[in-house]
């Protein structure tokens, strides 16, 4: 780790908060506070992402020394870190929530890597801030192996993500009423190092402006565009026009990064628009989930259980709210709103022409046509009423005959036999199309096959594989972490002997805490 290499240009360049230490507080006029990670207990490395540790030229075997563990969790600054958390506000649930900020992440510095990449990292769960509010700064192991696990599996799926480089334990526990009922109990705590270019969020933008603070907002623009869209800024452009080309990019890539998470059936489960990266990544895992049937009405998140705000299919409509909040922010910047709208339209046009995109590719086609999003729709609705399993049968419907079209290899994608035989009727009706169709489009089986197998995932971070691992850790064996995270780095193709982790979903885990319902309490 001596060997990482500091450029911290966040806290070099814009204004920090004048008083040290975690006292809670309101902070005003600046965009961060410098707070250094509490230390804990027993630091012991659980896991460790070694594609991450190559990333940053961090040395293989430094990764097994207790020095590892000690730097990770917190306990050893190396030279060039300067730790801070970040100032930040958002709209929760639809709702402005003043000042939230970095309650428990706390940025170690930014690195530059031998290609010349920034590499910010943070840890999460590292002791109190002035942003802690009335909370103890810390994270349970449950919610880190969590965050861990999914970060990479969604880097492998071709999912824009923060990574995540390790997940220590604390040795310590940290009490949390998980489902707010009035039971808490006491848990094993954790730290992860989690890596981005950038952890801005819109929320670090809405915080000024809520406040009318334009010139820290101003400053705030102009250092994002400057040291995260480098292209851009070399582009030649000033003032409004490079500042509404800036919002435009941030709303493709949302967009972007919205259309893989429907790809891939997983449901972010808090979009408040302080969990929302300016670098159209998917920040903050928390109670997130993954789709088993086929329900964009499903939401992991029990907080969230009555208004369904974030519901899977509604991800694409909130991400939009979350960008018209960051254009509102960012409109006394700017001469004319125009260009924001402009952002916006692109939003809009830019989801669309990637879910047409992810019908074809999810279908084996070689472009969408007219009719294919209806076919897609009504495949949408079938799944939803049959109650079957999305991974799978995605995954399957490369391996059906078109001359002869059935339901046999997809049986294993249905969770309920009758419901299965009342909709037997209407899936053979839709193969018959899906056939038909296939027939008039010019890729070859094999082509379609390919297509389809590159883009509908065999393995993802299913809610009830996450919460089988979490237990074993709790119990002291970090076997099951090691399994997903290694059947994970190829969730394209068939790995034998690991079919285990691509059934569905158990009965067992239907209702089950931790598999199908997750709170923020983490
Ligand atoms: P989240 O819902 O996880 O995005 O968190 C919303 C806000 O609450 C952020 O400002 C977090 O930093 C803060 N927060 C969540 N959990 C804790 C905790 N255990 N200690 C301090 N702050 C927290
Ligand atoms: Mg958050």
């Amino acid at each position: 780790m001596n060997n990482l290499r500091f450029d911290n240009a966040f806290i070099r360049e814009l204004p920090a908060d004048l008083e040290l230490g975690p006292r809670r507080r309101q902070v005003r006029h600046a965009l961060f506070s410098h707070v250094t990670p509490t230390p804990v207990a027993a630091p012991t490395l659980i896991a460790h992402s070694a594609e991450v540790a190559a990333l940053l030229g961090i040395d293989p075997a430094s990764i097994d020394t207790p020095f590892f563990a000690e730097v990770f969790g917190g306990n050893e600054p190396v030279e060039g870190m300067q730790p801070y958390a970040a100032n930040y506000g958002g709209h929760q649930f639809g709702h402005w929530a003043g000042q939230l900020g970095d309650g428990r992440a706390i940025s170690l510095g930014e690195t530059i890597n031998a290609a010349g990449q920034r590499w910010e990292l943070q840890l999460k769960g590292a002791g109190p801030t002035p942003y802690s509010r009335d909370a103890d700064g810390r994270a349970v192991l449950r919610s880190s192996v969590r965050e861990f696990l999914c970060s990479e599996a969604m880097h492998h799926l071709g999912v824009p993500t923060t990574r995540a480089l390790s997940l220590v334990a604390t040795g310590e526990e940290v009490v949390r009423d998980m489902f707010y009922d009035g039971n808490p109990r006491a848990e094993p705590g954790a730290v992860v190092c989690r890596v981005a270019p950038s952890f801005l969020r819109f929320g670090n933008f809405e915080l000024p402006a809520a406040r009318g603070d334009l010139p820290l907002l101003e400053q705030l623009v102009d250092f994002t565009i400057r040291r995260d869209f480098a292209a851009l800024a070399a582009g030649g452009l000033r003032g409004d026009e490079l500042r509404g080309a800036w919002f435009r990019e941030v709303c493709e890539r949302t967009a972007e990064m919205v259309a893989h998470w429907m790809r891939v059936g997983f449901v972010h489960g808090v979009m408040n628009t302080d969990n929302m990266s300016i670098l159209g990544l998917t920040i903050d895992y928390g109670p997130y989930g993954w789709i088993d049937d086929y329900d964009p009405d499903w939401t992991p998140n029990t907080t969230d259980a009555q208004g369904r705000r974030y519901a899977f299919g509604r991800q694409a409509e909130i991400a939009y709210w979350n960008l018209s909040k960051l254009a509102g922010a960012l409109a006394p910047l700017f001469a004319d709103p125009g260009p924001l709208h402009a952002g916006l339209e692109h939003f809009i046009d830019t989801y669309g022409a990637a879910e047409r995109r992810n019908t074809a590719a999810k279908l084996g086609l070689a472009e969408c046509r007219d009719g294919d999003m209806e076919l897609m729709a009504e495949l949408q609705q079938l799944l939803h009423a049959a109650e079957v399993d999305m991974t799978l049968f995605f995954r399957h419907l490369a391996d059906i005959d078109p001359a002869r079209p059935s339901l046999a290899p997809l049986s294993d994608a249905f969770y309920d036999a009758r419901k299965r035989r009342d909709a037997t009727p209407a899936f053979d009706d839709w193969l018959a199309r899906y056939a038909a169709r296939l027939h008039h489009d010019p890729l070859r089986d094999e082509q379609r096959r390919d297509l389809m197998r590159s883009t509908n995932p065999r393995y993802v971070l299913r809610n009830y594989l996450a919460q089988q691992a979490i237990e074993r850790a709790e119990k002291g064996d970090p076997g099951g972490i090691h399994e997903l995270l290694d059947v994970l780095r190829r969730p394209y193709d068939d790995q034998p002997g690991r079919e285990a982790c691509a059934r569905r979903r158990p009965d067992w885990a239907r209702n089950r805490a931790g598999c199908s319902m997750l709170s923020c309490s983490s």
